[in-house]
């Protein structure tokens, strides 16, 4: 199978070009080529996204994005098995999570197309400062242009959709870069917005190296805005480069759920080595510190060890798989090099560890220490640490000394405390009685420090991805 560039609603197959074979993290076998685009091809893709923009979509009313957007949940909808199946081989996830990804990514295009006929301004009264009076002052909310949306691989349908879908509500025009480790999902899914009827030239994809295409990308100036959901180091390097561009970066964390004295283990255990592990910790707000009150942290281990034993290891594709293969063996290695660090400083792995190939062992380590990398950094990979506390204000301290801060959990049954700590962790988010890791696609989420810049969740990312004008008028 070849993977092509789409520009215009056209593939990119012409033979003698370069390729890139994409591989199942699993067995290593390759199921498609990425046919590589180039520095042209890039600027045919933003040139055209521009010109569909000014003679199509920038005129395209309402209540037509919105039966787009709505067409192609349909069409995901009654595909949710061909594209689970895609994800899971491309990314090696899980196919129980591989369909919940789809679920997600329906719902994410229905709300965009519910959004798309919301997007309002207010009346200002102008008559509130003096000599304003007999003006009349009103806002609209008007689309950006051209988006540029960079995406990673650990959500490849939904992630993406997080930004193509409101950027469409909101009248834009996409030009989408998916991560070369899994474009298929990508590919099929702007086949599925042309069959719904979205104009070509309205999202035009990219297949190229991200090292390659990211810098012209970010740079171009008919792209308005550049949203990149991925890591620190990329999201820091488009930040230098936007310059005046609207940006929303979407970028890592090291996420921490405190457990108070007062918990209930039973109920909270199976939802948390969920949030330590799926996907194989490949999640930005997976469950990585662990802080449980001393009183009780003896038996939450216990219990997390002994349920993190249970989980079913193997091919993603197998019905019965709750945990995979990294996304490639050079990700595996490293954090098992980073495993074998904190060990070798005197942290202790309760069970896990072991590499072969991509795969790695879910990891619990306890005996760890703020400055080691499986605490200080995000790991990105099967490894959660445990950590016992004292005080609320020594919980609040360690979660806060992160240079990341997306989202938190906080388990208790004291709502006074609840509230307390989630008003002091520096989060984008906090979930109380919930683990770190969730998200429901219609709330802000977001980060602040290193954790990134804005808010997705498709209002506020259509809120994003428009600007405020402002409209006077002088009455006679
Ligand atoms: P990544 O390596 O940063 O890649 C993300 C995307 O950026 C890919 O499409 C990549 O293309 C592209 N890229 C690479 N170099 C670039 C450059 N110089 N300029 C512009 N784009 C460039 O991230 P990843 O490994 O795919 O994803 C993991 C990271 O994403 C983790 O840090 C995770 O926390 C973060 N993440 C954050 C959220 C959130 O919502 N906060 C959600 C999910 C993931 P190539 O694939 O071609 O290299």
């Amino acid at each position: 199978m070849f993977i092509s560039s789409i520009i215009n609603g056209e593939m990119y197959n012409e033979e003698n070009r370069e390729t890139l074979p994409v591989k199942n993290p699993y067995n290593q076998q390759e199921i498609a080529k990425i046919i590589l685009a180039s520095r042209e091809d890039l600027n045919a893709a933003v040139d055209n996204c521009y010109e569909t923009y000014h003679r199509i979509i920038k005129k395209m009313p309402a209540y037509e994005r919105a039966d787009i957007l709505l067409k192609t949940a349909q069409l995901l909808e009654a595909r949710r098995e061909d594209f689970a199946q895609t994800v899971a081989e491309e990314a090696g996830k899980p196919l129980k999570l591989s369909r919940d990804e789809v679920d997600r990514a329906v719902q994410v295009l229905r709300f965009a197309s519910e959004y798309a006929k919301q997007i309002n301004g207010e009346v200002i009264p102008l008559d509130a400062a003096v000599g304003g009076e007999n003006r009349l002052g009103f806002t609209k909310r008007i689309p950006l242009g051209v988006v540029a949306a960079i995406t990673p691989f650990n959500f490849p349908l939904n992630l993406s959709l997080h930004k193509i879908a409101p950027a469409l509500a909101a009248g834009n025009t996409v030009i989408f870069k998916p991560a070369e480790k899994t474009p298929i999902s990508a590919f099929k899914l702007v086949q599925l917005f042309h069959e719904a009827g979205l104009p070509k030239g309205a999202l035009n994809v990219i297949m190229g190296l991200g090292e390659e295409l990211g810098d012209p990308l970010v740079e171009h100036d008919k792209v308005q805005k550049v949203t990149f959901t991925g890591s620190l180091p990329v999201g820091k390097g488009i930040r230098e480069k936007a310059e005046f561009k609207k940006i929303t970066l979407e970028l890592g964390s090291n996420s921490p759920n405190i457990i108070f004295e007062d918990a209930d283990i039973d109920s909270l255990v199976d939802n948390l080595v969920t949030g330590a592990f799926a996907f194989s910790g490949q999640v930005c707000i997976s469950a990585q510190r662990i802080y449980v009150h001393e009183s009780i942290y003896n038996e939450f281990l216990k219990k997390f060890v002994t349920q993190t034993k249970a989980l079913q290891i193997g091919d993603p594709l197998d019905e019965k798989t709750d945990f995979g293969p990294m996304i490639d063996e050079e990700a595996a290695e490293r954090a098992k090099l980073w495993i074998d660090d904190a060990v070798s400083n005197g942290a202790k792995v309760e069970t896990g560890g072991e590499l072969t190939g991509a795969m790695l062992t879910p990891t619990i380590m306890t005996n760890v220490h703020n400055d080691m990398k499986v605490i200080a950094e995000e790991v990105f990979a099967p490894i959660v640490s445990i950590i016992p506390f004292r005080t609320e204000e020594e919980a609040i301290k360690l979660s806060n000394d992160s240079i990341y801060g997306l989202q938190a959990g906080i388990f208790t049954n004291d709502i006074n405390r609840a509230l307390y700590v989630a008003d002091e962790l520096e989060m984008g988010g906090v979930w109380i009685n919930e683990i770190s890791t969730y998200r429901q696609d219609n709330h802000p989420y977001g980060g602040v420090k290193q954790s990134g810049i804005g808010r997705e969740g498709v209002k506020y990312a259509i809120d994003d991805m428009t600007e405020l004008k402002f409209i006077g008028i002088k009455l006679n």
